[in-house]
């Protein structure tokens, strides 16, 4: 159910675009909207927030409290049996996942693994990955990276003894990093990028710069916070070393909610990787057996360590069943149209406003997200009276970047609208 404004309008008439409009649009290209549970509006009107920061924190699918609650009378009925006898047995419970987030990344099922959280999997897949050798010991990431993410390369390197200020190299985009691997590849060992940049939105081509780095002799791994959920990926084909996302994002499986990790096909089995292990790592069928050395299987498998979280669990396997269903393909072409409609209205308020959105234009570029620069004033304050003023949540990256990301699943046309509207009256001419 989309709510059109209840109260007097306090902006319309500001864009050329009507809220009739928005809503016709709405009729004709729904969303998944009634699976989730929408937070209500503080304030502008409207019954329901338009929440437009599923790149932040995604919604809570209705049927999630009701699956999570099963798993917890699990062990309320069975204590230890759950293991074994839980309607979702606890000992095999990730395997559940493995399938339906395979697919979502475009990866073989034996490439991939639900565990963690994203920046302990990155750490983990560079205790594999990161090997720097002889010359060869630059981690390229992007300048814009997200900070986690550069703490993570950086302690990476001091770990090898080396000096994080010559060992990590920050590039400005795709380009300049396709030409530092032309320059200098022969000195990386690792090129490790977003797949999606978190401030700016931009979508990476992941092929050719994957293809790039390993022809420079590289190995090349993508973090995929901001892709996941978001853009179609084909990572067994694109072929990648590794990959990892998390869950909270486009994905919707709460705060804190466990990653997800991708090794390709040509690594698994490998006795040459080094790994950090643990009872998780080995084989299940012998796991019990409580040998002293660990027998890791083939597979993505082999990089957990500890016995999984099952509550944790339970919101991914949920949020993973909703992407199946609607399919990544028919999500991207509406969200596609989502964030191509959102454009046109902000084409309207930016050119008079000190305003301006840095994500690319070509939606071959970029995922649902448009990342708006503010020229005065302060981003987060902005991103306060969007949201107290006009129910409209964003999130703001200080100083100057409001992040608005319209998601295919639950995001309407009227969201969009109602966000134009309140810049257009928020951000003076
Ligand atoms: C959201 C995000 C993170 C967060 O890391 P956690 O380990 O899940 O807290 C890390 N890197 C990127 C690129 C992100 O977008």
């Amino acid at each position: 159910m989309i709510h059109p404004l209840k109260s007097g309008p306090p902006a319309s008439g500001l864009l050329s675009a009507t809220e009739q409009d928005a809503l016709r649009r709405d009729a004709a290209d729904p969303g998944r909207r009634e699976l989730f549970l929408i937070p209500p509006a503080d304030g502008g009107g409207y019954p329901e927030s338009a929440y437009l920061a599923g790149n932040s924190l995604g919604l809570q699918p209705r049927a999630t409290q009701a699956e999570l609650l099963e798993d917890l009378a699990s062990w309320a009925r069975l204590g230890v049996e759950g293991h074994l006898e839980a309607g979702r047995p606890w000992l095999p419970y990730h395997g559940l996942l493995t399938a339906p987030a395979a697919r979502l990344v475009g990866a073989l099922p034996e490439e991939t693994v639900i565990m963690n959280s994203l920046t302990v999997n990155l750490h983990l897949l560079m205790v594999s990955f990161y090997r720097p050798r002889g010359g060869r010991t630059k981690i390229v990431i992007e300048d814009t990276a997200f900070p986690s993410d550069s703490y993570a390369v950086r302690s990476q390197a001091r770990f090898h003894g080396l000096d994080p200020d010559t060992a990590v190299v920050r590039l400005g985009d795709g380009r300049e990093v396709l030409d530092f691997l032309e320059r200098e590849g022969e000195t990386v060992a690792l090129v490790m990028l977003g797949g999606v940049n978190y401030l700016t939105g931009e979508l990476m081509d992941i092929p050719a710069i994957t293809a790039a780095g390993h022809a420079a002799g590289a190995v090349v791994g993508w973090d995929l916070a901001h892709a996941a959920g978001n853009v179609p990926l084909r990572l067994h084909d694109w072929g990648p070393d590794f990959a990892a996302w998390c869950s909270y994002k486009y994905l919707n499986s709460g705060p804190g909610a466990l990653g997800g990790v991708f090794v390709h096909q040509r690594h698994l089995g490998d006795p040459g990787l080094q790994r950090f292990e643990g009872w998780w790592s080995t084989e299940q069928s012998t796991r019990f057996r409580m040998d002293p050395v660990s027998r890791p299987p083939a597979s993505a498998d082999a990089w957990q360590i500890s016995n999984p979280p099952i509550y944790a669990m339970g919101p991914v396997r949920t949020s993973l069943n909703l992407f199946d269903q609607a399919g990544m393909t028919e999500l991207r072409a509406r969200s596609v149209r989502l964030t191509g409609y959102l454009e046109s209205l902000l084409d309207e308020v930016t050119p008079t406003r000190p305003l301006s959105v840095v994500t690319p234009r070509d939606p071959e570029r970029r995922g649902c997200q448009l990342s708006l620069r503010i020229e005065r004033g302060s981003a987060a304050e902005l991103a306060r009276r969007l949201r107290l003023e006009h129910g409209v949540v964003t999130d703001a990256r200080e100083p100057d970047i409001v992040r608005i990301a319209p998601t295919p699943l639950y995001s309407t046309y009227l969201d969009c609208w109602r966000a134009a509207t309140a810049l257009a009256h928020c951000v003076k001419e």
